[in-house]
């Protein structure tokens, strides 16, 4: 996605080899335009699958999922990360170890939001080695939903994720695909270059 690409490029902080710092426009701060873009790139990649329903994990992926879930006409529902004074029963939990943060958090729905009547798209703002969508796609395995697909705002190709969920059948569409962060800068794959 080219416009993703030249966001990427003109204000991406590429922070070591692995990790690439996007705060200005999807991780902090937040550029609604360029979100809405995102979310109808979704929406037409995913438009013919029956999507009843967006699953992601909070808070990075629900902006780029809100948009996508506007412009599909479905709702959205995000894994929580903490513990909530208000969200105790019927909860569907899967652990998932933190790439930035090197921690494993439990991650947990509520089974009234998620159910086995779902056709379920699982969006995510990065996809590294692959844990967030693993735990994503466990909470929709245990709820009996079915899952059409993984929405990824940028996949670093070079980390084992998107090969292991391919691997395993899933349907991984990424809108930008990074293969390298070395010398400071992200240089993208071709394939994701030309949608
Ligand atoms: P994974 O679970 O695929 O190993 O890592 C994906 C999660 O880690 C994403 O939800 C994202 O929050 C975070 N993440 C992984 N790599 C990066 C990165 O290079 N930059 C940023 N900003 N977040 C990342």
């Amino acid at each position: 996605m080219k416009q993703l690409h030249e966001k990427i490029s003109s204000e991406g902080r590429v922070l070591s080899e692995e990790v690439l710092k996007v705060d200005s426009f999807l991780n902090h701060q937040i550029d609604p335009k360029l979100m809405q873009a995102i979310g109808e790139e979704f929406s037409r990649r995913f438009k013919n699958d029956g999507i009843t329903k967006i699953l992601t994990i909070e808070s990075s992926g629900i902006a780029p999922s809100v948009m996508a879930g506007l412009i599909m006409g479905v709702p959205v529902v995000f894994a929580r990360k903490r513990a909530s004074l208000t969200l105790t029963e019927g909860l569907i939990s899967a652990e998932v170890k933190s790439f930035t943060k090197q921690t494993v958090n439990t991650i947990s729905v509520s089974g009234d939001y998620v159910t086995a009547d779902d056709r379920l798209l699982i969006i995510d703002d990065f996809l590294a080695n692959g844990q967030a969508a693993i735990g994503l796609l466990d909470i929709a395995e245990q709820a009996g939903a079915s899952v059409a697909g993984v929405g990824i705002v940028i996949e670093k190709g070079f980390q084992q994720g998107g090969r292991f969920l391919r691997d395993q059948g899933v349907r991984v569409e990424s809108l930008a695909i990074i293969d390298s962060l070395e010398d400071g800068k992200a240089v993208f794959r071709e394939e994701a270059e030309t949608r």
